[in-house]
């Protein structure tokens, strides 16, 4: 037989607990933030019930359970051993009381399930005690979806809700926006007094590796219409994108149909214009190197709303795997990120500059480049025995790091791309010092070693 789902007004309405451990404790804070008259029937308390029955909060009848306690209850719970559970239930059974008995679902008439508090938005899940395991995961999974902010959201639409049914309109076109106001998401909720476009995110997805994704970021993409990714993600990423969505792939492949920037930006204005919750998802962080103010004056040009989630930069992802640190305050103050790669009309970086920050410098897109970019920064004054990681790959399960000097990486072993540069003193500073010689080793020198 199936469980008939419900949500119960308990406020002023009388429940019993029997059993006041720990497992017991636990039932009271659901009970009392519905507003339940709570009595507890048991021997013994945890101090903190102790504490509430101090404080008026509960009343606390310090025995063992009768019968008769359950005389006008609306609920029962029992948080007790199993014979005395059977004889409460069978008690309440003679009295129409429905019972929980805590972990015991023979001696159940409900269970509680496993639930997301909104605020208002309550979502409640329940296996029929098949799989409590299941429900937790799946709470967890609509945790992230449906984040803090839906309880502001969900109050704002009862108001606006109230407001269509006061005001003197047609019942067809209301029901129409009381439709269109939900199809926003909170981060859009002052478009739920009328407008109704979309919203575009601008998401960092991080070097690879999955669980280098922000939470932030993995919500966003639980609720997206439409997805629109670059080629540096990797297929454990886009695993994650809900099977309703649409996904686009618009990276600048070689050899391939190229998706011009224009025609990107042209597609994030016209879904974003439709109302729908668009993902632009770019590896690391959109910002760096990531074309991402191109998107963003195209949208402001447009007027739609958008919001920018960062990632995890590749810097930082290949720092990592190399087993450095991007800064050291004993050894310098800066940290450049370089591109390899130049819009035309762009004038070089000032190398000289480079040479001599005496920090880390990264470069991005490096691909058939370090020669040049290793004469260049020799010539400005870098000396030629500084230390040098080409990191491809970082974070992903193809991870390679080839450790060299600036004078030498011009012919030393270039893993595929994508692939870093990290180039400096501090980015070759390792206690104890390392052998300090070209290595090309897939996951060579991981964060197992301690830095
Ligand atoms: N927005 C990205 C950079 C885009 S430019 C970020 O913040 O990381 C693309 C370049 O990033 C690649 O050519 C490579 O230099 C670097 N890159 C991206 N992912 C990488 C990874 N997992 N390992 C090494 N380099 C990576």
């Amino acid at each position: 037989m199936s469980l008939f789902p419900i949500f119960v007004k308990l406020e002023g309405r009388p429940v019993l607990l029997v059993g006041a451990g720990p497992v017991g404790e636990s039932k009271i804070g659901g009970l009392l933030s519905a507003g339940a008259v709570v009595t507890v029937v048991a021997p013994e308390a945890t101090p903190a019930i102790q504490k509430l029955a101090a404080e008026d909060q509960v009343l606390w009848h310090r025995r063992e359970f009768a019968p008769d306690d359950l005389s006008g209850m609306a609920l029962a719970v029992a948080a007790v051993p199993k014979d005395i559970a059977r004889a409460i239930y069978r008690e309440a059974r003679a009295r129409g009381v429905l019972v929980n008995s805590v972990d015991d679902p023979e001696n159940c008439d409900f269970y509680y399930p496993a639930v997301v508090n909104r605020g208002d938005l309550q979502i409640a899940i329940s296996t029929a005690g098949h799989s409590p395991s299941l429900a937790q995961r799946i709470r967890i999974q609509l945790e992230e979806q449906f984040g803090p902010e839906y309880a502001r959201w969900v109050e704002d639409l009862g108001a606006a809700r109230r407001d269509l049914f006061a005001a003197d309109m047609d019942p067809q076109a209301r029901k129409q926006q009381l439709h269109d106001m939900v199809r926003l998401r909170p981060e859009g909720a002052q478009a739920a007094h009328g407008a109704t476009t979309g919203m575009v995110y601008l998401v960092g997805a991080g070097p690879g590796d999955p669980e280098l994704l922000t939470l932030k970021a993995l919500r966003i993409l639980g609720q997206a219409d439409v997805v629109l990714h670059d080629d540096l993600l990797t297929p454990e990423i886009l695993e994650l994108i809900p099977s309703s969505a649409r996904i686009e792939c618009v990276g600048k492949r070689h050899n391939e149909r190229q998706v011009t920037q224009q025609e990107i930006n042209r597609r994030l204005c016209a879904y974003g214009a439709a109302g729908q919750t668009v993902v632009r998802l770019k590896g690391g962080d959109g910002a760096v190197f990531g074309r991402a103010s191109e998107e963003m004056d195209a949208l402001r040009a447009a007027g739609i709303s958008f919001s920018i989630v960062p990632g995890v930069t590749a810097a930082s992802g290949a720092a990592a795997a190399a087993g450095v640190s991007l800064t050291d305050r004993r050894l310098g103050s800066a940290l450049v990120f370089l591109t390899a790669q130049r819009c035309k009309g762009n004038p070089p970086p000032n190398w000289k500059a480079v040479a001599e920050l005496g920090g880390t410098i990264a470069i991005y897109m490096p691909g058939g480049h370090e020669g040049d970019l290793a004469d260049q920064l020799v010539a400005a004054g870098l000396a030629a025995d500084t230390p040098c990681f080409v990191v491809s790959s970082a974070s992903r399960p193809d991870e390679q790091v080839v450790e060299t000097t600036i004078g030498d990486l011009p012919g030393a072993p270039k893993p595929p791309a994508p692939a870093i540069l990290l180039i400096g003193t501090v980015a070759g500073h390792r206690a104890p010092a390392s052998a300090g010689h070209d290595v090309t080793a897939e996951k060579a020198n991981k964060t197992d070693e301690s830095h």
